[in-house]
């Protein structure tokens, strides 16, 4: 029986890995849950799942659950405690899916205990990659994507040493805005960019799949996860989200991992890997599916894949700044304070006003990401 933490417990991540560890109460028991603040969601996986710890990381949100639960559960109140039950020897599998930078502390404490990781906080690899996984690899944490292509991308991967590796390359559903005319997308209201045709997503990452910051974003992943160099990592459009990844070997042969777009099935396999696990997703039927597209990114429409190109070759600083420069802008849009096409705009700017260096220790990640922030909250109107 394994003793699995949730990060982000509450979000949508949070609620697929609840529905896939419902399925296998012989194979894993939630020793905590950790949320922010949504309390009512909190009290149904508590019914749900009997954790043994549950976690608020808003004070308020804790003390309102504490009053909810009447002591049934321990409510534990902080990011502090979120960092506790994330290192503790309780548990052996950490789902990392807090949204966010605001992550990284938590999840960096899995990885320093030598835990299984199951990484869904792609947010915590574009900021600190270098360092997440010279961690990992000194503590000995088994870091196993949730990221849906990074997912296929490890699957593919699997018995092959880097030598055989040509090319990753990351589908892209090209999100609601694919076919829709550049100039027009000025005018976008929030409730229709976070309406993705093919996921269903927190706001955060389908405003980030509309812009295709989400793509940009998981190349960098990617170049940490699999210790790839930039000219190894490409996106492709494919519209129905069933290829999630291909591989391209030095001998021409390219495998490519399928799946109905559902989370559950990258979950599943990052809890447990070997032998595979149930995640109670629909089966694929190729002949009702019957044709699948790949095309090119059109970089006029995605501005996001061309200034990627420059962050992957280029310094942490420059990858820090833009994964903050980005949650900013993303969130002042979703608090209509930017137009859609600002997002990528400001994170340009920040881009241009942010020094390339590299990062050797966390604090330096937080400095640079502070800076960063406040660049693009100025650009976003204060
Ligand atoms: P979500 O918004 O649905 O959930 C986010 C979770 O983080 C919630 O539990 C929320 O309470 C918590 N949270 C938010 N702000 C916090 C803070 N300041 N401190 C502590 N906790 C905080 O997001 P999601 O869609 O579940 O995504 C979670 C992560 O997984 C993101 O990094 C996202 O990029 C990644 N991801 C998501 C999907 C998906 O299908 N949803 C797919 C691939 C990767
Ligand atoms: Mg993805």
């Amino acid at each position: 029986m394994k003793r699995v933490v949730i990060l982000g417990a509450t979000g949508s991540i949070g609620t697929s890995t609840a529905d896939v560890i419902r399925r296998h109460p012989d194979k894993f028991v939630a020793h905590a849950l950790v949320g922010h603040r949504n309390v009512e969601k909190m009290m149904g996986l508590v019914r749900l799942l009997r954790p043994e710890i549950v976690v608020m990381t808003d004070l308020e949100a804790a003390k309102m659950l504490s009053d909810r639960l009447a002591g049934h559960v321990p409510v534990l109140a902080g990011m502090d405690a979120a960092i506790e039950v994330s290192g503790s020897s309780h548990a052996e599998i950490i789902v990392a899916a807090m949204v966010g930078a605001a992550g990284l502390p938590a999840t960096m404490a899995a990885v320093r205990a030598g835990k299984r990781v199951a990484l869904a906080n792609k947010e915590c690899l574009v900021t600190a990659g270098r360092l997440f996984m010279h961690e990992a690899d000194r503590c000995g944490a088994e870091v196993v994507p949730v990221d849906s292509e990074h997912a296929a991308v490890h699957q593919a991967l699997q018995g092959q040493p880097r030598a055989s590796v040509a090319k990753i390359i990351l589908t892209a559903s090209g999100g609601p805005f694919r076919t829709r005319d550049p100039d027009s997308l000025r005018d976008v209201t929030p409730e229709q960019a976070v309406a993705h045709p093919n996921w269903s997503m927190g706001a955060k990452i389908s405003v980030d799949s509309a812009t295709m910051m989400n793509k940009a974003l998981e190349l960098i992943e990617a170049r940490w996860l699999f210790d790839a160099r930039p000219d190894q990592l490409d996106a492709i459009i494919h519209p129905e989200s069933i290829v999630h990844a291909l591989v391209s070997f030095v001998d021409g042969s390219v495998l490519a991992q399928m799946a109905m777009p559902d989370m559950r099935m990258p979950i599943a396999y990052a809890l447990q890997s070997t032998p595979r696990l149930a995640s109670g997703i629909e089966e694929l039927d190729l002949p009702s599916l019957s044709r699948l597209h790949f095309e090119p990114v059109d970089p006029r429409r995605f501005p996001a894949m061309r200034l990627v190109r420059h962050v992957l070759s280029g310094e942490d600083s420059l990858a820090i700044a833009f994964n903050a420069a980005n949650e900013e802008a993303n969130a002042a849009f979703r608090n209509m304070k930017i137009g859609f096409t600002d997002i990528v705009r400001i994170v340009e700017q920040v881009l241009a006003m942010t020094e390339g260096c590299n990062v050797q220790d966390f604090e330096a990640v937080w400095s640079l990401d502070a800076e960063a922030r406040q660049r693009a909250r100025e650009l976003c109107g204060g």
